[in-house]
């Protein structure tokens, strides 16, 4: 289908029938396939440059920090010393922006699948791409499933960054991956993966919790606010080898002063607590 059409971009996907999110184009900066997915960077009207993974918005200039702080410090801050942490995905930089700013963290390690992914951001996306010359940061190009089987207690923390469960991030959302994530978690450790959105996947949703609560003593489900991913809101999958873990208060909490001089533009301690409250059915069909 051709996402482009009369100067508008439209995403079309069977994960969101019936809907689709549409952004003015200004002009498109690159436009390719590369080993595993058609990639499409272009300067929209309003929210900055855009990137696009197999027709799908991966992230906008506009509201890009809401999700990868989000991701980033949710995990980071039920942690009591997150001092490694591991990114799977995540080639346009922003998760691992967040991740090397933490003041525990000593390495970080990422392994995307797509290089291309990497070599476009860094081109049209410096301010998330920006994490890549940080020297805490060690980087690998694979499969994230494979990268995770050869990965034994070496991660505080593992963050998933990845696409949606069409392409090459299918594996990422089921069982095998899951269990592989436990093996490579420190004792102790966290996962947090990307979690799709509640408007629109509860089935999902739902079975991953079900997996995870088979595998992890404590797991947990949040959220956040962003214009531009299907529905104005994703979610994350959290999941603690503590069983005293209560991801709803942050062992880790900044004052409004280490906020700004983090930098920080969604995250803080009080939407970290908020951020795990579900709606009501939300809450009565994941059983929570
Ligand atoms: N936050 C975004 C979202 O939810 O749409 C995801 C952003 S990030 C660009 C997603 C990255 O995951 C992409 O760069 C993609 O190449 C990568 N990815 C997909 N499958 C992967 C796999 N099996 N192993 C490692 N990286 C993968």
């Amino acid at each position: 289908m051709n996402t482009i059409k009369d100067g508008w971009f439209s995403e079309f996907s069977p994960l969101w029938p019936g809907q689709c999110m549409s952004l003015e184009v200004d002009e498109i900066l690159y436009e390719g396939r590369s080993k595993f997915q058609d990639v499409i960077v272009f300067r929209s009207k309003s929210y900055g440059n855009v990137l696009i993974l197999d027709g799908v918005i991966q992230c906008t200039e506009r509201d890009e920090y809401s999700y990868q702080e989000m991701i980033t410090f949710l995990p980071l801050n039920s942690h009591p010393n997150p001092k490694n942490v591991l990114v799977i995905g995540g080639g346009d930089g922003g998760v691992i922006r967040e991740c090397v700013k933490h003041p525990s963290v000593e390495t970080v390690t990422q392994c995307e699948i797509d290089d291309k992914v990497i070599e476009v951001s860094k081109k049209y996306l410096p301010a998330m791409s920006v994490g890549f010359s940080s020297p805490k940061l060690t980087q690998h190009i694979g499969d994230g499933f494979d990268f995770m089987a050869n990965h034994t207690e070496e991660f505080d923390v593992i963050i998933t960054d990845s696409s949606d469960p069409i392409g090459p991030a299918e594996s990422l959302f089921e069982k095998p991956y899951y269990e592989l994530m436990k093996t490579a978690l420190k004792p102790n450790g966290i996962i947090c993966s990307q979690g799709e959105c509640m408007w629109l996947h509860l089935p999902l949703i739902k079975k991953t919790m079900e997996m995870c609560k088979s595998i992890y003593p404590v797991v947990s489900y949040g959220y956040c606010t962003i214009p531009t991913y299907p529905s104005g809101q994703i979610g994350f999958v959290l999941c603690s080898l503590n069983p005293d873990t209560n991801f709803a208060e942050p062992l880790i909490k900044w004052t409004d002063e280490e906020v700004t001089k983090l930098n920080l533009k969604y995250y803080n301690t009080d939407i970290h607590r908020a951020a795990i409250v579900l709606p009501q059915h939300v809450r009565k069909t994941l059983n929570l």
